[in-house]
Parts: C-alpha cells; structure tokens; sequence
C-alpha cells in the first residue's frame, strides 16, 4: 500500500501491545478438544492485492468453526438460490447467544439468521449431493479453489463436537420439526461438524478475506462465486458476524468479519484488502479478546471503517 508506513512494524506492535489482553478472556470449554489451545496466541495478517504482511502466530493452524458459516452459506446461496436459503433461514440479526434455541419456537419459526448455529445447520441441510461427502466436497472445494491447496480436518477437533455436541444436536432436531432442516438430521450435523473442523491459519484467513474485498475473485483473477452473493453473505457478516457483539464491533472496528469459538476473526475491507487476526481467549460473546482489540487499533490507525 502506498501510505508510507511500515506495515510488518505497525502489525508487530499491535500484536505485542495487545496479547496481553489474553488475560480478560477464557478458552471455550464446551467442546473438550478446544480447551487444550493456548490463550497466549497472537497473531494478525493483512493481504492486500499484491502482498501479504502478516505478525505474531499467524501460521498456527486451528479450525474454522463459525467462520465456515460463511463458505456454506455461498454454496447454498450459488447452488440453491436465494429464495430456496431465506425461506429456511431468515436474514434478521439477534441479541441472543450464538448457540441460543429461544427463537426458534417465536418470531417466525425460522432460526433468524445464517450465522447463528441454528441458521447455518439449516443452510447446511442445503448444500447438494448424495452423500456427506459431496457435500462437504462443495464446501472444503470451494475454500480449496480459494487457498489454492487441498485443506485438511481437525478429525479430534470434529470427534469432540460430533460427541459431545448436544445443544447443537437439539438445534437440529428443533429445525426438523419446524421445517426448516432438509434431510436427515444426523448427516447434517455430520456436515456441519466436519466444516467446523476445516483447518487454516491467520494468513490463510487474510487471503480469505481478500477474497471478499474483491467480489469473489481469487489470485487468478478467476470469479469462483458471484459478486451477488459474496455481496449477501458480506453484508450478514456486518449485521451478524460477531454475532451480539456486531453492534459494538461495527461500532469499533468497522468492517465485514467473522469470528469462530477457537479464535480466528475473518475480515473484510471492501475494495481494499483482507485481515484476519487469531487469538484463542474469548469474551463472553464467543469472540477473541485479543483479535478484536487488535483489529481495533489497525482500523484506528488505517482508519478503514466502512461507516
Ligand atoms: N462448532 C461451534 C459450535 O457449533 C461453532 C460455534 C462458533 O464458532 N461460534 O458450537
């Protein structure tokens, strides 16, 4: 970028000046395998359309979890269309926790968004194909075409969660009754068990995020989804992203993100450049404690607010 400044030297300070913020959060314990990570991480990735700055642990790798909701839903959202993803899933933010059931049986009997566990198991039960498979093969292909390597699964990570993952199993079995879970239960919680699992690391997220910035094309130049439905799933990771963090986060940072319950965030500065940060110890919300501090300070200091 042409500012003048030193990004590899601002991006080791941020990480610095904020790891110690570690020390407010807590690693989540509901899926056992999770509770091994180490909150001390740090690490945060900048890709713009030419280079990638990256500082801290950014080479760490840990699973997806929630930030996989967004894979799913461009694969629904490209092979299903619109109308098919909205009439399962609604498009409403919630002040609820991310794992919460409480609206499924108000409201309107749909889960209120796709970026809530409720939402995304239902936009799973989307995805085509004849087996969990060719399913998943959807979803890993995409992040694949995006990466430009194969991606591999956490199969401890995705054993904890396929065994112990209870609330998630009730969420299903809830959206089969009202409808709005297609298939058989248990092979959609497989699914989702398994995209939750995916592995990448903080540089792997800021590619992603470049991604976004530009509308879906990769390296190549190469449109892989369309701009219509990167627009869509970027404009629920504003208004849901953080889940109920996305008031307070949009209000500090300013930006499309994702977060995910081992600690990664992906970012979005649209037009302009990818950022992701990783930091495992979580506030109550479900959302690093270091990665948001961080991505508050670089939105301060490149001032890269969308509002
Ligand atoms: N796999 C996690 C779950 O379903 C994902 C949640 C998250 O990252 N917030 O609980």
């Amino acid at each position: 970028m042409s500012t003048g400044l030193d990004f590899a030297a601002l991006l080791g300070e941020i990480v610095e000046e904020c790891r110690p913020h570690a020390e407010r959060g807590q690693l989540p314990t509901y899926i056992p395998e999770l509770r091994k990570g180490n909150p001390r991480l740090a690490g945060i990735a900048l890709q713009t359309a030419r280079e990638l700055y990256e500082a801290g642990d950014t080479r760490v790798n840990f699973t997806l979890q929630s930030i996989s909701k967004v894979f799913s839903l461009l694969v629904a959202i490209e092979e299903r269309g619109p109308e098919a993803v909205f009439a399962k899933v609604g498009a409403e933010p919630t002040g609820d926790p991310f794992n919460s059931i409480v609206k499924l049986e108000t409201a309107e009997k749909k889960p209120p968004n796709p970026m809530i566990n409720a939402g995304a198991i239902a936009v799973c039960s989307l995805i085509p194909g004849a087996t969990v498979e060719e399913r998943f093969g959807r979803i890993a292909g995409l992040l694949e075409a995006i990466l430009e390597r194969p991606i591999t699964i956490d199969e401890a990570v995705y054993r904890s969660e396929k065994e112990t993952g209870h609330r998630n199993r009730s969420l299903a079995y809830f959206l089969k009754d009202i409808n709005c879970l297609e298939g058989d239960v248990e092979e959609v919680l497989d699914l989702y068990f398994r995209q939750c699992s995916i592995l990448v690391n903080c540089a792997d997220l800021a590619r992603i995020g470049m991604f976004f910035a530009t509308k879906g094309i990769n390296g190549a130049d190469t449109p892989l989804v369309s701009a219509r439905a990167v627009r869509l799933v970027s404009t629920f990771m504003v208004t849901c992203g953080m889940y109920n963090g996305s008031g307070e986060f949009a209000i500090q940072v300013g930006i499309p993100a994702k977060s995910g319950v081992s600690g990664g965030i992906l970012g979005v500065v649209p037009g302009r450049f990818g950022v992701a940060t990783f930091g495992p110890a979580l506030d109550r919300k479900g959302n690093s404690v270091v990665g948001i501090s961080m991505l508050k300070r670089l939105s301060e200091v490149l001032d890269f607010s969308i509002f």
